[in-house]
């Protein structure tokens, strides 16, 4: 049997290798290891669109198979970097808080929506007026453990291999590189993809994301904040504060206005106190009308793309890596809202 091969060791493709060897098949998975996102993700799945309430995207569908792929993983692999959390939102404003009373009794919000509190809290934070509501069926993967064991995983299977992807040396007709054959070539290169030539119609953009890592003795470990921003417990009384999104920003590094903003962050929600370790920066890879990107290149047959999982990676990929690998191996219909054919102009 011939094998695929992918060109990207994050989430996406590490997920896609893993579903096409599951279903049997052969994987060369080949990533730079200039990761930009999936390791320094917060990894939060949350079920909820705040401000307006909304389910996320799919999330029906999505969260099964989350919930199934990261715990087959942590067995796999032997790693704990999956769990369950339990968000409590900081209502913006009265409309958000009418909204979510009002969708919190509809059968098909029930399980992710608790009733609203009046703002009596049993830890120290600052007032919040507008009172609060706790999301439920939220989780957490701890992004570093998860990507690290994956590849560990992945690379003692002989499947993944550090190296460069050159795009001349791929041969587009019969698509060989370096000299190995494949039957499919798939390309999950996160926020890098401007730099692939084939695929030039898709806009995928770059938007940066910072988090910084704080220690306080005088957050709840019981629960994930929100408000503007979250306050994210990791162990440890060490927690996450993120994320920025920046577009248009000129590197990659963290920066002090991104320190400024997440400080504002915590200032929204705690008063107490607390002590700054460390400050990571990423890029996610997003595209305009926040869905994935999906399918096989118009005039290239077998060269395929799947890539912009923007903010919500870790709750899509699972599903989508799964649909994926179905159309490559039999040409099973995407849904219809990631298909890569939106970008390409009907003549
Ligand atoms: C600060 C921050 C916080 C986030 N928080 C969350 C969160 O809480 N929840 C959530 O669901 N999502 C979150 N995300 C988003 C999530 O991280 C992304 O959706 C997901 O990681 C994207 O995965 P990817 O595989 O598409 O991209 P990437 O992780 O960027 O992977 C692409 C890979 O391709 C490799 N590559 C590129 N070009 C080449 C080449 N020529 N040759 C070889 N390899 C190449 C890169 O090195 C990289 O390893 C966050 C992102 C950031 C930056």
């Amino acid at each position: 049997m011939k094998k695929h091969l992918i060109i990207g060791g994050g989430l996406a493709g590490c997920a896609l290798a893993y579903r096409l060897i599951k279903k049997g098949h052969h994987v060369r998975l080949m990533d730079n290891n200039l990761n930009k996102s999936s390791f320094v993700a917060a990894g939060m799945i949350n079920p909820i669109v705040f401000r307006r309430v909304n389910k996320s995207w799919r999330v029906d569908d999505f969260l099964p198979s989350a919930i199934h792929f990261y715990n087959e993983l942590q067995e796999k692999t032997n790693v704990d970097f999956f769990s369950s959390i339990k968000i409590r939102r900081f209502f913006a404003s009265e409309q958000e808080k009418k909204y979510w009373t009002q969708k919190q009794d509809n059968p098909s919000y029930v399980k992710y929506l608790a009733n609203p509190d009046e703002g009596h809290y049993p830890y120290s934070i600052n007032k919040h007026r507008l009172g609060s509501g706790i999301v439920k069926n939220a989780y957490r993967v701890n992004a570093m453990s998860f990507m690290s064991a994956v590849h560990r995983m992945l690379e003692s299977m002989g499947v993944l291999i550090y190296h460069e992807f050159e795009y001349d040396k791929l041969d587009k007709k019969d698509l060989s590189y370096n000299g190995e054959f494949y039957e499919a070539v798939v390309f999950s290169c996160g926020s890098d993809h401007r730099d692939i030539p084939f695929f030039n119609e898709v806009k995928i953009e770059q938007t940066k994301g910072q988090i910084l890592t704080i220690h306080s003795e005088q957050i709840t470990e019981k629960e994930t904040w929100n408000h503007k921003g979250f306050i994210l417990p990791i162990g440890a009384e060490l927690f996450k504060v993120g994320a920025t999104i920046e577009r248009g920003f000129n590197d990659i590094r963290t920066t002090d206005e991104g320190k400024t903003v997440l400080v504002n962050v915590i200032k929204g929600i705690f008063s107490g106190e607390y002590e700054i370790k460390s400050q990571i920066a990423g890029v996610r890879p997003t595209v305009y009308d926040r869905r994935p990107v999906m399918g096989e290149h118009p005039n290239h047959k077998g060269i395929f793309i799947f890539n912009g999982l923007g903010t919500k990676g870790y709750l899509m990929a699972p599903l989508l890596s799964e649909e994926m690998a179905d159309f490559i191996i039999s040409g099973k219909e995407l849904h219809q809202e990631v298909k890569l054919s939106r970008f390409y102009k009907k003549s």
